[in-house]
């Protein structure tokens, strides 16, 4: 089930000259600063052969290959933390590595290996290790990816991939309470298609919807099923609850809806704490109904970014729909409370969700 065994890396390439002098990981901007290394696992010849660690820079390859053409890319978010006794702790990897092979055989790429995936972050991790930040709410993120690197231009699956990791520090991730606004006339996804993978076409296309969102005054938008536009999907890149009454209700996982590990996290911290659960379609009447009544909670959105994003806002057909404020809210400030400790090493981590690394 777990591999931990060490991976025996092909070539292990050290920078010269580490940049992190000249970074405080606590502070940086998210995503925009990544580690001094990188892990690279080649795909040729039907099998995963050369791995290696490098100095972080620009990919090598043609323009010509056909991830920047077709979309066959998929990609994984996840973290690492440091704990208060100073280890490296990464966040249910072996999720993050499961799924990302789901999202491999759906665009018809080749699963890589557990040794790989985990053998190499793993090898990435204790190299970049100084990287993690220090900070309370600061944290690695980790985008774990694989491209179609086949030089050419025809539609047909790519003979050969790049399996990388890159590592990016995040401080404090602030994000202020959301107005997010329930779109019914562009859709993320549609049954049958590839909303429950990581494939970069499905980012793509939300980001001219969310522009419009934006020039009405939201930050986000709350995606609807592509046949009825009844039922709520998810908000942005992450699932979305609600609490309703005693409840704490999520769109079930059907293909159209990614299954975030966050989301499943929540859930079971949920049962934990005995509320009810409930993964089953969501409508907008129901929504606007507790809304009106009162029943209303609390919603957010859930994913490996944010944790939790409060929704104090939601949009629909020219009406907004406030919500309690966050200091009223009882089960996500605890959740993400929660969470942070378990990472922190501040409490135990009963579920087992904690990896050592080093
Ligand atoms: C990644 C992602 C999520 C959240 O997944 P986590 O595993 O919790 O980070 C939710 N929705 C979409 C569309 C995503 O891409």
């Amino acid at each position: 089930m777990i591999t931990t065994a060490p991976l025996h890396i092909d070539k292990i390439t050290l920078t010269k000259k580490s940049r992190l002098a000249d970074q405080d990981v606590n502070k940086v901007p998210f995503g925009k600063v990544f580690t001094d290394h990188i892990f690279v696992a080649e795909y040729e010849n039907g099998k995963w052969g050369k791995t290696s660690i490098e100095p972080y820079g620009n990919a090598p390859m043609s323009y010509a290959v056909s991830a920047l053409h077709y979309g066959q890319t998929i990609f994984e978010g996840m973290k690492a933390f440091r704990t208060i006794n100073n280890e490296t702790v990464l966040f249910r990897p072996y999720e993050n590595y499961n799924r990302l092979n789901k999202s491999a055989v759906r665009m018809a790429m080749p699963e890589v290996p557990e040794e790989i995936f985990m053998g190499g972050l793993m090898e990435l991790l204790k190299i970049d290790k100084d990287w993690v930040p220090t900070d309370e709410f600061g944290s690695l993120y980790i985008r774990p990816f694989i491209i179609a690197t086949d030089e050419a231009i025809g539609v047909r699956p790519s003979e050969t991939y790049k399996f990388v990791i890159i590592m990016a520090p995040a401080g404090k991730y602030y994000s202020e309470p959301l107005k997010v606004l329930i779109e019914s006339s562009y859709f993320r996804s549609v049954e049958g298609g590839v909303g429950f993978v990581k494939n970069g076409g499905n980012y793509g296309r939300s980001l001219y919807p969310t522009i419009l969102a934006q020039k009405k005054g939201y930050q986000q938008v709350i995606w609807t099923d592509s046949k009825t536009h009844q039922y709520v999907e998810e908000s942005g890149t992450m699932n979305l609850m609600f609490v309703i009454g005693n409840k704490v209700i999520t769109p079930g996982l059907e293909d159209t809806i990614l299954a975030g590990i966050t989301r499943d996290t929540v859930l079971k911290l949920a049962r934990l704490w005995n509320y009810d659960v409930e993964e089953r379609k969501v409508s907008i009447k129901e929504v606007l109904e507790a809304h009106d009544n009162g029943t209303l909670k609390e919603a957010f959105g859930t994913g490996t970014a944010a944790t939790i994003a409060h929704i104090q806002t939601i949009g629909y057909k020219d009406k907004d729909y406030e919500l309690p404020p966050i200091e009223e809210r009882k089960f996500s400030p605890k959740v993400d409370e929660t969470l942070r400790q378990i990472r922190k090493g501040k409490i135990t981590d009963t579920f087992g969700w904690m990896l050592k690394v080093c």
